[in-house]
């Protein structure tokens, strides 16, 4: 075991709490509250998530501790500089537990237009105007520190999920080579005070905190060497990106088990853009802490409901003059309050609060599953759990 010498506070820490097979139970300590892993974030792509206030997500059925910032468009609308004269994106959208925000590197790959990309970073045109943009891990760290989320991810570049080796291993070296650099730049910024969101809690440095991102498509010895590459730069935490992207599932469950035991111990795993419930408690055993995903929300607002049975779409004529709840087995104000056929007659009418209920709902299920795992795990009944979870969802909505 390496000593090293705690000169200085550290910018996020991670204990570990209780160990069942490779899933963990853990304390995340950020600048902005602990959080409990394995802990699953709810996507606020422009600085809100979709159709659910920020009361709902503090109060006790839904209680997100963290949710995340998209980068790519919160610089594009209403733009960084908006948001640090506004005190950053905590005090603009009026949040103050922890945000991360993503690198914007995803959202150029999969939603801009005439990309070019090359050692320097990323030239694209606006999905919003068709201005000619231009993203390197300079300009997000920048971006990141004006915005001053609490984690920051490291700019990388994500090929296509059936990315070739020569692609797949050019785009993991490239990503390689901007871990470093987003590093050194984060280092420059935090020492420069450009971190809009500084804050002192539990006994951290106040700073923002970065994770690294782990590329390399399906082919697992990119993946290893990529980690190993990732690792020597460090980070305060560890990322899988480019999964979830239109590869086989046992693509990415494969991949998952590969890379998440082998990551530092001490260190939070971050599974970016996953997934289903059930590929939440997947991965869970196969080692992951942090999950995000736009599913409760995306789903919710077209008439999806994620349930413990499986998905219910409440569009279907059989819900019409149904009394029972979304889920007979969740305890979410919505299902304490609304019947199936209200929401069906909701979403059916074109009204607004339809989506709004059932993404509440999604949401408030999701972080639910994610509480009961860590009971589980902590109680050492995580294979029970599991098996019962998995069972229980693919048992079909009655
Ligand atoms: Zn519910």
């Amino acid at each position: 075991m390496e000593l090293r010498a705690q000169t200085t506070a550290q910018a996020l820490g991670w204990e570990l709490l209780a160990r069942d097979g490779e899933a963990r139970a853990g304390l995340l300590r950020t600048r902005r509250g602990v959080i409990e892993t394995p802990v699953f974030m709810p996507v606020g792509t422009l600085g809100s998530v979709k159709g659910v206030r920020f009361e709902e997500l503090e109060a006790a059925d839904t209680d997100a501790r963290i949710i995340l910032g998209n980068t790519y468009h919160l610089w594009l609308r209403p733009g960084p500089e908006t948001v640090r004269a506004l005190g950053g994106l905590h005090r603009f959208i009026g949040w103050e537990r922890a945000l991360l925000t993503d690198s914007g590197g995803f959202q150029v790959f999969s939603l801009s237009d005439l990309r070019r990309v090359n050692e320097e970073g990323v030239e694209f045109r606006s999905h919003l105007d068709g201005r000619l943009c231009f993203l390197s891990p300079e300009v997000s760290m920048e971006v990141q520190a004006a915005l001053g989320s609490d984690i920051v991810m490291a700019f990388d570049e994500c090929p296509p999920g059936e990315a070739g080796r020569e692609q797949a291993r050019a785009s993991m070296e490239l990503t390689a080579r901007w871990a470093r650099r987003s590093r050194g730049r984060f280092d420059e910024l935090q020492a420069a005070g450009a971190d809009a969101g500084r804050a002192g809690e539990n006994g951290l440095s106040g700073r923002q905190a970065i994770f690294g991102i782990v590329q390399g498509a399906a082919h697992l010895d990119l993946r290893r060497e990529s980690l190993a590459r990732t690792v020597e730069v460090g980070f305060d935490g560890y990322a899988i990106g480019g999964l979830s992207v239109g590869e086989e599932k046992a693509v990415m469950y494969a991949v998952v088990e590969e890379i998440a035991p082998p990551m530092p111990p001490d260190r939070p795993r971050y599974l970016m853009g996953v997934g289903t419930p059930e590929d939440l408690v997947e991965c869970v055993a196969r080692g992951v802490d942090m999950f995000d995903c736009v599913l409760p929300t995306r789903n919710g607002r077209n008439g999806q409901a994620f349930t413990s049975r499986g998905r219910l779409n409440i569009k279907n004529a059989r819900w019409a003059a149904d009394p029972r709840p979304l889920d007979e087995a969740c305890a979410c104000a919505v299902c304490r309050r609304h019947s199936r056929a209200y929401l069906r007659h909701l979403y059916m009418a074109g009204e607004m609060l339809g989506g709004v209920l059932l993404s509440h709902h999604n949401l408030a299920s999701f972080l639910d599953t994610m509480r009961r795992v860590r009971q589980a795990i902590r109680s050492g009944e995580f294979t029970r759990f599991r098996r019962e979870f998995l069972e229980g969802i693919s048992s079909g909505v009655e």
